[in-house]
């Protein structure tokens, strides 16, 4: 499901059976669906979406639509960047979410999983991050663990922030371009805690992951994510927690990366980490 700004999705698929013996599908594809050939960037984001979740399925058997110039797709009451069809193992995305890694690889957990739920545990802890889950994606996979009582609250410093770039080598040759910065957030005590995070003048959702790239300390680019579940806050002993943020290489007019040397930064809160330099390749 999308809405302005923020990601999820919702999945529904129903058949029509007599007597068992011949089943017909009373949920059409949406009006104006079109079938594609996945991209390159779409074996990245199956890899990811795989490694995440620990399972593994066919990437071959998905049969791909898209809705071209929609920002969203309509599915009973609701507007959806995209929808995984059970029967036939389809998946249908709205055309302004067609590379949209994160809502992607949350089709692509469905497929995965071949269930239409959001269960917490695959959705917000296992692939925190790597899908998008808000809004009714949240709500459907429950509410969050409370912390045990007397956890620390503590500051984004008290958490160790690493920054990666995956694929490493990043060439524009392999994925379509396609990339990712991984930002990693891990709880070094040996105990659970509670981080506070700052808001950005956001009055209730926290600033969790962020990166910043650049080639020195004007020209750079980045972005955050907010803090949609409150389980994102809450580390338990040793854990680590990750967020990819996607990017390409190409024309920085279309808001791509050059090839080039750069430096980048992870985020957790406003603590941030070392820098990392790194090459984008032809
Ligand atoms: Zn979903």
């Amino acid at each position: 499901m999308t809405f302005p700004g923020r990601r999820g999705a919702i999945t529904i698929c129903a058949l029509f059976c007599v007597l068992g013996v011949a089943c017909t599908e009373v949920l059409a594809l949406p009006p104006g669906s079109q079938s594609f050939d996945p991209p390159p960037e779409y074996r990245l984001w199956w890899s990811m979406t795989e490694a995440c979740s620990g399972l593994r399925g066919s990437f071959a058997d998905i049969d791909w639509y898209v809705v071209p110039g929609a920002a969203v797709i309509p599915a009973d009451s609701r507007e959806l960047g995209g929808e995984w069809f059970e029967q036939g193992n389809r998946i249908v995305l709205a055309g302004a979410d067609q590379f949209e890694g994160s809502l992607v690889r949350h089709e692509m957990l469905h497929t995965l999983l071949r269930a239409s739920g959001h269960p917490r545990f695959e959705f917000l802890e296992r692939c925190a991050g790597v899908v998008v889950c808000a809004d009714e994606c949240i709500r459907d996979a429950g509410p969050p663990p409370t912390p045990p009582a007397g956890t620390p609250l503590v500051s984004p410093s008290a958490i160790d922030v690493s920054v990666e770039i995956l694929p490493a080598p990043t060439r524009a040759s392999d994925f379509g371009g396609y990339f990712t910065c991984v930002v990693t957030a891990h709880n070094p005590a040996n105990h659970a805690v509670v981080v506070q995070l700052p808001s950005y003048g956001n009055g209730k959702l926290g600033v969790a992951f962020e990166y910043e790239i650049g080639t020195d300390s004007i020209n750079k680019v980045g972005t955050w994510d907010f803090a949609y579940d409150s389980e994102e806050k809450f580390f338990g002993p040793g854990e680590t927690k990750q967020e990819p943020f996607d990017l390409v290489i190409g024309d920085p007019l279309q808001g791509r990366l050059a090839p080039g040397q750069y430096v980048a930064r992870g985020y957790f809160g406003d603590h941030r980490s070392a820098p990392i330099s790194f090459t984008l390749s032809q």
